[in-house]
């Protein structure tokens, strides 16, 4: 059979890590044990409670049957609640929030509820590489935003063509963010609210670290923003906050016609997720948030560990206030993909290079602080002895 696969799929962009992987493999057939920085997941198991809750749930029959495609009543409002305890948002459960089977589903659905083809997606480069191919899954285009230290990882939207504006319908964010750690200032989502106003372009901000924050930093949500509900929606997921990455839960919030758009896309192609799941996340939202202070105590401990290393080291590194991870400029003379390659090798030490992220990211590492503390330091010999 002569198979041709969709244009779409021809057009993913190259999976860079596919080097790396094949090289991590080789040496650890060596019997180097690789200690991995490089993954964005949690090592942390799911808070008791929450597993006790699953075990209960999993055995009633009403969830033995198709869940509803926007999550439960009772899941949307533990949503909701948690949203108004956390950052003051009023929210109608029925209507302004949508349960997803991850944030990830939902990034990547969002766009066939509003773009069409030809049209154009503002995304961030580096970024969780969802973003783009949810614009190239639904047929959009998309026009990158760099991130740079200089302008503090935020785009500088007035640098943005007029043309590009006129055609622009959906604007991707992501603070705290991924790759880069950084964090938005408080003016920052203002000026957003006002770009989406003035073209007429939907922002969607994703804040799957909101709850990752350190030293009594409190990452605010886009949607306390003036004006914000107006012009878009937030994307929050439980896999980072509360170690539920395997589960499969988050949930959109804001501007009720893009979550009935959503809902309407949703509705067409899943069937939502497990109800037992969605009770076990209730339970985890409407907890005393006493799990989150733990786990934002130990990444802080392990931050700590591996920033004022690096330092020792020489690198040019500050401490994050946010997510679990580190965006270290790679030393002269290298390029993101040589120095991953060079820690791998000499040190059996995984960290992904910045390019992944997109071109924007090149001249980086990401370090993950997903890891325990004694592998941490075992890392930092390792670099040590070889630099
Ligand atoms: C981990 C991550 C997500 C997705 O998490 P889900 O497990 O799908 O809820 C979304 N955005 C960013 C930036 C992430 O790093």
């Amino acid at each position: 059979m002569d198979l041709k696969k969709s244009e779409r799929l021809q057009e993913l962009p190259p999976y860079l890590f596919v080097d790396l992987d094949r090289k991590k493999a080789e040496i650890q057939a060596r019997g180097i044990e690789v200690i991995d920085l490089g993954i964005g997941d949690p090592d942390l198991p799911t808070p008791r409670f929450i597993v006790e809750r699953m075990i209960k749930a999993v055995q009633d029959a009403q969830y033995h049957r198709y869940p509803s495609s926007c999550g439960m009543a009772s899941f949307r409002r533990a949503a909701a609640d948690w949203c108004k305890k956390r950052f003051g948002l009023s929210l109608d459960p029925e209507r302004e929030v949508i349960a997803l089977i991850g944030s990830k589903e939902g990034i990547a659905h969002f766009p066939l509820a509003f773009v069409n083809s030809g049209d154009i997606v503002l995304v961030p480069t580096p970024a969780y590489p969802v973003y783009h191919i949810g614009t190239l899954f639904s047929g959009g285009k998309s026009y990158y935003l760099p991130l740079s230290a200089e302008n503090a990882f935020l785009p500088d939207l007035k640098a943005i063509p007029r043309d590009i504006l006129r055609d622009a319908k959906v604007l991707w964010l992501n603070y705290p963010n991924n790759p880069t750690a950084a964090t938005a200032p408080s003016d920052f989502f203002a000026e957003v609210v006002d770009f989406a106003e003035r073209y007429n372009i939907i922002v969607c901000h994703d804040a799957a670290y909101s709850e990752i924050t350190f030293d009594g930093y409190k990452a605010p949500s886009f949607l306390e923003t003036p004006g914000a509900r107006e012009v878009g929606l937030e994307f929050f997921s439980l896999s980072k906050t509360y170690n539920m990455t395997g589960w499969r839960i988050g949930f959109a919030v804001g501007n009720s016609d893009m979550i009935s758009a959503l809902r309407q896309v949703k509705s067409n192609i899943d069937s939502g997720q497990f109800g037992a799941i969605q009770e076990a996340a209730v339970a985890a939202l409407e907890s005393d948030q006493a799990c989150v202070r733990e786990m934002q105590g130990i990444y802080t401990r392990r931050r700590d560990t591996l920033v004022t290393s690096l330092q020792i080291l020489g690198f040019d590194v500050s401490l994050p206030k946010a997510t679990f991870y580190l965006w270290l400029p790679v030393p002269r003379g290298y390029t993101s993909q040589l120095f991953s390659t060079f820690l791998l090798e000499q040190a059996g030490v995984l960290c992904t290079p910045g390019n992944g992220f997109g071109d924007a990211g090149e001249g980086y590492v990401r370090m993950a602080l997903t890891v325990p503390r004694s592998q941490i330091r075992e890392a930092i010999q390792r670099i040590d002895a070889v630099l």
